[in-house]
């Protein structure tokens, strides 16, 4: 309790000494403020207007699914969504007290990121412990720390004769996608944390063998000989042509894609990644995919991911992070609406590595406005969440490794996958 100074109370000169130096220490504290706030361009007001984001009807979580029979599994990677990405999402679409789709899923786990040489991963590696269940190497994709090749879920699933699908708003030759069907040494140079040209036309070529029944994103540029308009190849192969001998029926519009209707099909639709609004969007993308996927009798895996949203936290631009979290949070709803229905699918909603360090700060000037601080351009190593729906779902519950995602669906899907498949670091 603060009783207040009585006039006369102690040493006059030394109360006014004191208070030149709490005005000093003040006036200190509010320049450092001003100087803080004009140069710390981390901090971001955001005022998204969310109108293209239809809501969910209710907030109440979807029910859990009895039994663990697995027909499905759509796997969904918001690559570069954190905690906060979500939260800040959720903020400005429904408010605080509100649910994304993915947040009416009805178990939860977090799982952590870390490559096996450092806290921080990249794209690669983060997709390669996912899809495969082996960590690895910064920058390496879908093969062990010593270089050796490891099988993916997808295929697994392609050998047990499910029907496969990817589907993204990047170049499908980009890190997550290739996780799953790429297998190749240093994909990103750890130093320089960019993408090595050589070791993405690899990627690239190896698409062209890899079985999926639906490929669908960006990336033509890889495709096509270097002379040609449009390329990014260091080279004169033409992957389309091999693809189409191969058996692909090759769409390049949301029109040609709603048509296509062959075993195998490949979508390209950017000739590097997609518009941040794609079009075909991802939701349009996914359900094509399933609808596509779902002819196959014994099931089908589907991966799809919203590419972007890491992008945006590179570039520390807080309205289209939550713009492209949204949009795939819409792709989220259409793979949910589709298990609901099905009974028999199980979907995962998680994330590659957080981007950005991004925060959800205090403001005494807007206290119901979004207020987001970003603590880098990079990755970070905080744990990601999992939401998941589906049979068996709660094997998913708690803390996990993101190994763990890929032990799990493995299981539940019936994939007999020997023990010594697994990196050796792992603790069961
Ligand atoms: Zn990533």
């Amino acid at each position: 309790m603060w009783h207040g100074r009585e006039e006369g109370d102690g040493d006059y000169s030394n109360l006014a000494g004191r208070r030149v130096k709490r005005a000093v220490r003040t006036a200190c504290s509010i320049l450092a403020l001003v100087v803080l706030a004009v140069f710390s361009a981390s901090a971001q007001w955001v005022d998204l207007d969310t109108g293209f984001y239809t809501p969910p009807g209710n907030f109440d979580p979807y029910p859990m699914v009895e039994g663990d029979e697995v027909r499905n599994i759509i796997l969904m990677i918001g690559d570069g969504m954190g905690l906060a990405t979500v939260t800040a999402a959720r903020i400005e679409a429904v408010g605080p007290v509100g649910r994304l789709y993915m947040e009416k899923f009805p178990v939860i786990g977090l799982a952590g990121t870390h490559p096996t040489d450092r806290l921080v991963t990249d794209s690669g590696a983060s997709a390669t412990a996912i899809a495969t269940g082996h960590k690895t190497t910064y920058g390496y994709i879908g093969v062990t720390p010593d270089g050796e090749p490891v099988k993916s879920i997808l295929e697994y699933a392609r050998d047990h004769g499910l029907a496969t699908g990817l589907v993204v708003t990047t170049y499908l030759a980009h890190a997550t996608p290739a996780g799953f069907f790429a297998h190749v040494a240093d994909y990103t140079f750890p130093y320089r944390k960019t993408t090595n040209p050589v070791a993405r036309d690899i990627i690239a070529e190896q698409m062209v063998n890899c079985g999926a029944n639906v490929l669908l994103g960006g990336g033509r540029g890889y495709m096509i000989p270097a002379s040609k308009k449009g390329s990014f190849r260091k080279d004169e192969k033409d992957l389309l042509k091999q693809m189409k001998e191969a058996g692909y029926t090759i769409v390049e519009s949301r029109k040609a894609l709603m048509k296509a209707d062959g075993e195998y099909v490949l979508g390209l639709f950017a000739d590097k990644e997609m518009d941040a609004v794609p079009d075909p969007s991802l939701e349009e993308m996914t359900a094509r995919a399933i609808e596509l996927l779902n002819r196959d009798e014994d099931g089908f895996f589907l991966m799809v991911e919203g590419s972007q949203i890491d992008y945006f936290g590179h570039d520390n631009v807080a309205a289209m992070m939550i713009k492209t979290t949204l949009l795939f949070d819409l792709a989220v709803r259409e793979a949910v609406e589709f298990a609901r229905h099905d009974g028999r699918t199980l979907v995962i909603v998680t994330a590659d590595h957080e981007t950005g360090g991004v925060t959800i700060i205090d403001s005494f000037r807007q206290l119901n406005q979004l207020h987001i601080r970003w603590s880098t351009d990079y990755h970070t190593g905080v744990q990601v969440p999992v939401y998941v729906y589906g049979p068996g779902a709660q094997r998913f519950a708690g803390v996990l490794d993101n190994t763990d995602i890929f032990r799990r669906m493995a299981e539940l899907a019936g994939f007999e996958v020997e023990e010594s498949a697994f990196s050796e670091e792992q603790a069961d």
